[in-house]
């Protein structure tokens, strides 16, 4: 007994001299990873030397706060933090004391725990925290919260080409279906992680997938959006910025928007599928019942895309294009494909392959989407039963010294690009005194 006690004392002077050292000079967090597996996600910060830390929940909106004494998040952190799981999205400040605070927003309520690891192997000092959901008797309650209360908008994502179809590549060998993949896969997650919404890919691994197969994976599903993701390409290395596409009915809106479609859709020739004069006569009675009311659908949401794709850089065109696209087809689903960037361009194929970039081009498509469907919530979907049930009473905040646009975004709980929208917002200054129109979130 005395044994035990004496190592714990010794342990703790060698904890109180390590804590001493490092007083100087601040730890460093050098990376965060996320991963889950099982509804189990486990956060692990790679420190530059061991930290004291504390953590503790918040509920309302759920979130778990990590305080570490002494310590900076690493420069190479600056941009967005990885999401998984319950994680929603991970912030962090430096608050005046010098500790550093890290949190995690959360979706759901969880269980947490939290230990230090020494170096080992590759890996130096670590903090591990895991986070457990609530048991499957919350998920079934969820899942019958969700039946009384609408169902949830779907969108279907369709990452362009993939297997044996690269898809256009850059001067530096980067090939459009890897990129659009990694884009469409963190549009998936962003999405899903939105109350209300679901998200589905027509492919989620490297493989060619028809033009029809695509159509079909969102008829299936009763997709209320289809977005194809691709990246645009051309002999000339100038070009850049995104754009926008809508199916013509009549023919493209211009020779270049012409080319695109070729291009993007000589893929389904590669794939073995011919557009036969049948399909031409069907596609044509089918387009002309059903798609002028999917067309319009498609021409506002992608209007909405782009005008949040233009807030990441200068845009290629800033209006919605029209051509012929194969993949846009479907005669009842409203559908749009994004011409990310241009992959012909260095500058771009550099920014497409960087997954900053990629998250930014995530976030801002998912604004554009969730903009469009909170003014034009399909009827039977919770969006529009909260949208409906608060449409009275929208919330409004007025501005005090200090506030910013995104915080408030974040205490709301409503996507940047909607306050902007709803309050017609073209900058994110704020003047003290103004008031936003808050408006009402498919999770509240
Ligand atoms: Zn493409």
């Amino acid at each position: 007994m005395h044994g035990v006690r004496s190592i714990f004392a010794a342990g703790f002077a060698a904890l109180l001299l390590a804590v001493a050292g490092t007083a100087a000079a601040a730890t460093t967090v050098e990376d965060i990873r996320v991963w889950t597996e099982n509804g189990r996600t486990r956060v692990v910060l790679d420190l530059s030397g061991p930290a004291q830390h504390n953590i503790f929940t918040l509920r309302g909106p759920d979130r778990l706060v990590v305080d570490l004494t002494n310590s900076r998040l690493s420069q190479k952190l600056s941009g967005t933090l990885p999401t998984s799981g319950a994680i929603r999205s991970i912030r962090s400040a430096v608050r005046s004391n010098g500790q550093l605070r890290v949190v995690l927003d959360l979706n759901e309520a969880v269980r947490s725990r939290s230990f230090a690891a020494g170096p080992n192997g590759k890996y130096g000092d670590r903090l591990v925290i895991d986070l457990q959901g609530r048991g499957p008797l919350q998920a079934v309650k969820q899942a019958a919260d969700r039946y009384q209360s609408g169902r949830d908008i779907v969108i279907a994502i369709d990452p362009g080409h993939g297997g044996h179809d690269p898809g256009a590549v850059g001067r530096g060998k980067t090939r459009e279906k890897n990129v659009v993949l990694s884009v469409s896969k963190l549009l998936a997650e962003r999405i899903n992680a939105q109350p209300g919404m679901k998200a589905i890919l027509t492919r989620s691994t490297d493989v060619y997938v028809e033009h029809r197969e695509r159509m079909e994976t969102a008829r299936r599903a009763r997709a209320d959006l289809f977005i194809s993701v691709h990246a645009d390409a051309v002999d000339d290395p100038r070009p850049q910025g995104s754009s926008v596409y809508v199916l013509s009915l009549k023919g493209a809106s211009d020779e270049a928007a012409k080319r695109l479609a070729e291009r993007e859709n000589a893929s389904a020739l590669v794939g073995g599928v011919h557009l036969s004069d049948k399909d031409q006569v069907l596609a044509s009675v089918l387009l002309d019942l059903s798609q002028n009311a999917a067309l319009s659908a498609s021409l506002d949401v992608g209007d909405k895309v782009i005008r949040e794709l233009a807030n990441l850089g200068p845009v290629h065109r800033r209006t919605v294009q029209q051509a012929g696209f194969l993949v846009l087809k479907s005669p009842d689903v409203p559908s749009i494909l994004v011409e990310a960037a241009f992959i012909s361009n260095p500058s771009e194929e550099k920014k497409l392959r960087s997954e900053t970039h990629q998250r930014r081009l995530a976030d801002a498509i998912l604004a554009g989407i969730s903009n469009y469907f909170h003014a034009n919530p399909p009827p039977d979907t919770r969006l529009a039963m909260n949208l409906k049930g608060t449409s009275g009473g929208s919330r409004q905040h007025v501005i005090v010294r200090g506030d910013t646009l995104s915080e408030i975004a974040e205490r709301y709980n409503v996507s940047l690009g909607t306050l902007r929208s709803v309050n017609n917002l073209s900058s994110n200054s704020l003047k003290v005194g103004q008031k936003l129109r808050i408006p009402a979130t498919a999770g509240s």
